[in-house]
């Protein structure tokens, strides 16, 4: 028997073994701080001497068997749990890049992740560039910088629903001596392993369909262990020369390529800003994961039903979803997403903004909610509520018509879904 475990059973049982007598179910370890027999013990913990816990601010071993649990799922070799998805790329980018740097960034990411990088994070001196998602390698290739420390892109965006040409984007990263950085909330480690593809670092919003259910905010950094920080160690000093605040380590040296990113992105970052996932969040979250591979079939086949449904309508003026045939992302989607995609799409009905708003008020079984890939199926008009700042002509801009319809297809019935969907198209 192979040790290595079919992802449905990683989803069920990975990263916790109860040993003879233990809880069978991960336990929630409600403890700010941990005990030491003595001073000397505690210290080799803050020397980064020894591993274990001190301090719940940094870790817990609750978000530690969960973290597990997804670094199995993505085939990583670490990983770790963060307070939210914007905790999650805040830190999987700063870990990288300082005051100075630069990052070339897809230009099709969640609107949060966006503001994240172009206002807060230029704020603190790291400059950004957004490509198209569809540039060639050539245009990719010209957007690098000598200073550039990261590529970043979403493997299914939100909410544009395009897909990421990992491969491409790998391959360039590496020619510039700098990792990939994916953002696999939508696809799931169940649909795509981005690291299979070449990507090093992988992060989560958990809040999605890792959770599944709606009940806790949070996030996720998987390392994939095969970046070489030494053979680039001009350009990552915070990685491969001393930290003074751990009496000069060497990550790179002292923990490899497979420890030292999560290492260092734990014992700074987490340390000094804090945004740790609750014991108690992690244990909702590992929760959702039991059921991952069993849900994530469900939202595919409804979103593939629903899109097909949409995309045949006389009201409908387009649908975007990556498994439907003629999609502008079906191949890239049948490269990476063989198995199935998402439950969410995007669409526009005929008639403008107006029609937009009147149709969403008339869905029934789908409820307007900024939320998106849960159990329940919810849908939002990006125009109207999480962008209604931007004008028209912003709105296009950042790929986002004003009339898209971001819908999220839950678990539910697909012929409800449908049903729903087709008496209020009637009521337009
Ligand atoms: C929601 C989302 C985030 C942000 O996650 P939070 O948990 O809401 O902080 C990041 N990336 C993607 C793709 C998302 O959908």
């Amino acid at each position: 028997m192979s040790n290595k475990k079919r992802i449905e059973t990683v989803c069920v049982q990975g990263g916790y073994t109860p040993q003879n007598g233990e809880p069978r179910q991960i336990p929630i370890i409600q403890s700010t701080t941990f005990k030491y027999d003595t001073s000397e013990d505690m210290g080799k913990l803050f020397d980064l001497e020894a591993s274990g816990y001190f301090y719940t601010r940094l870790q817990n071993p609750t978000n530690d068997f969960v973290a597990k649990k997804l670094t199995e799922l993505e085939g990583g070799t670490a990983g770790m749990l963060t307070s939210s998805g914007q905790a999650a790329n805040f830190f999987a980018v700063f870990n990288l890049a300082n005051c100075g740097d630069h990052v070339v960034c897809s230009s099709s990411i969640y609107g949060g992740t966006f503001n994240l990088f172009a206002v807060t994070m230029k704020k603190m001196g790291i400059d950004f560039t957004f490509v198209s998602p569809d540039v060639t390698e050539d245009e990719l290739n010209k957007a690098f910088r000598p200073n550039t420390k990261a590529l970043f892109g979403e493997t299914i965006a939100n909410p544009a629903c395009s897909v990421l040409d990992i491969e491409m984007y790998a391959r360039v990263a590496h020619a510039h001596g700098v990792p990939l950085i994916v953002d696999n909330t939508f696809a799931t480690p169940v649909h795509c392993r981005p690291i299979e593809w070449g990507a090093d670092i992988v992060t989560h919003s958990t809040t999605k369909y890792i959770d599944g259910h709606g009940v806790g905010v949070g996030g996720a950094i998987i390392d994939g262990g095969k970046f070489d920080w030494l053979a680039h160690a001009d350009k990552f000093p915070g990685l491969c020369t001393p930290d003074d605040s751990y009496h000069g380590i060497v990550y790179a040296e002292k923990f490899g390529k497979e420890g030292a990113f999560i290492t260092k992105c734990t014992a700074q970052l987490m340390r000094d800003f804090g945004s740790i996932q609750s014991p108690q969040n992690a244990f909702y979250a590992n929760l959702g994961l039991e059921s991952l591979h069993v849900r994530m079939a469900r939202h595919a086949e409804n979103g593939l039903k629903v899109a097909t449904f949409l995309s045949k309508h006389e009201k409908i003026e387009w649908v975007r979803f990556c498994g439907l045939k003629g999609d502008k992302y079906y191949d890239l989607g049948q490269k990476y997403l063989p198995n199935g995609s998402c439950g969410v799409l995007s669409f526009s009905v005929k008639g403008g903004r107006a029609n937009a708003e009147k149709f969403m008020k008339n869905l029934k079984v789908a409820a307007i909610e900024t939320h998106v890939a849960d159990a329940r199926t919810c849908c939002l008009h990006p125009a109207n509520a999480t962008h209604r700042q931007l004008t028209d002509k912003q709105l296009e801009e950042a790929g986002i018509p004003p009339t898209l319809i971001r819908y999220s297809c839950g678990i539910e019935n697909a012929e409800d879904l449908i049903e729903d969907l087709k008496q209020s198209l009637e009521l337009l």
